[in-house]
């Protein structure tokens, strides 16, 4: 507890948005649903990156990142491999402090408070800010047990069997696995153990959620499930996903950042290129290195 504490201080985090995971068709959240640019324009910043520079010891892995990330929208991050978007993604949990050699500089503001300040308990950070990573990766232990496994952590221990029910629903999983709760998640399929994780995820009702390849190790059927997935969590969440698969960032997302290696730098580094709406960078980019990769031409 005396690293939530450490949240109380001048410059920890805001105190969470009021949230709650609802279950599916439950009312959204006020700006949920409205499309268009207007809308977008509009919506609340969350993630708001400020020239950012990310180094695994001398090397510099992404440069001069700046980029707003807007409220219950997904952003996809698109590029070709070895551009940074895993780094970029991990920056906005902190999920790189514990790489050797890893520093940064420039700003990433959350909700407008320094995620990298003095004070900000990075526990709390985790728990504000779920990620789902490529591989599923459940525990050894029940499916029940999994998704109970933060909310235990932390002492969230009333009403538990409703947190993982409301969970896996906001999962789109509780109805493949509601009779069989006690049974071992590792005996679930990919796809499910890939929802599983997110029902993990949400099951702390954190405020975004960070997806770093969440399909790409599944099958197509198990794929779109995911990707369903996605347009019903981002009426609760505030969703960031990278994926290396350009129809999957078209279907998925509403705005779309594309990464590349900065030509102009002696060594290569990974730069933003261009973001926008998602089907501005499809059909009508403003940069020629956009429209070369999304129509294949390099990557
Ligand atoms: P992407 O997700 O676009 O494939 P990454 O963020 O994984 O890109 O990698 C960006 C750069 O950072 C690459 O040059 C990669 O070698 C380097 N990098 C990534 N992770 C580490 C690490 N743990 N230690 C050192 N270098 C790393």
């Amino acid at each position: 507890m005396t690293e939530l504490a450490g949240a109380q201080a001048p410059s920890a985090l805001p105190p969470p948005p009021r949230m709650r995971i609802v279950a599916d068709g439950a009312p959204a959240t006020r700006a949920a649903g409205r499309d268009g640019a207007a809308a977008q324009a509009d919506r609340e910043i969350v993630f708001d990156l400020r020239d950012v520079t990310v180094r695994y010891g001398a090397k510099p892995a992404i440069a001069h990142i700046t980029l707003p990330i807007q409220r219950n929208v997904v952003t996809a991050i698109i590029g070709p491999s070895g551009c940074g978007k895993s780094t970029f993604l991990r920056c906005l949990n902190r999920m790189n402090d514990s790489i050797p050699g890893f520093s940064i500089s420039g700003q990433v503001l959350y909700h407008g408070h320094d995620l990298y300040a003095a004070g900000v308990d990075r526990v709390e950070v985790r728990r504000r800010i779920g990620m789902v990573f490529q591989k599923p990766n459940p525990f050894a232990k029940s499916i029940y047990d999994n998704v109970a496994w933060a909310a235990r952590n932390l002492g969230l221990k009333e009403a538990l069997d409703d947190r993982v029910e409301r969970a896996l629903r906001g999962a789109a999983l509780w109805d493949e696995v509601k009779d069989r709760l006690k049974a071992s998640a590792l005996g679930l399929s990919g796809g499910q153990q890939q929802r599983l994780c997110i029902a993990r995820a949400i099951a702390i009702e954190p405020d975004a959620l960070l997806l770093d390849e969440p399909a790409s190790a599944l099958d197509p059927i198990a794929t779109a499930a995911i990707e369903e997935l996605m347009h019903t969590l981002k009426r609760r969440y505030t969703i960031v996903i990278v994926t290396h698969n350009m129809q999957q960032a078209a279907r998925v997302a509403d705005r779309t950042a594309f990464f590349s290696l900065d030509p102009t730098s002696a060594e290569p580094v990974g730069a933003l290129v261009e973001y926008d709406d998602t089907q501005t960078i499809f059909t009508n980019p403003a940069d020629s290195r956009t429209r070369d990769y999304v129509s294949g031409r390099f990557g």
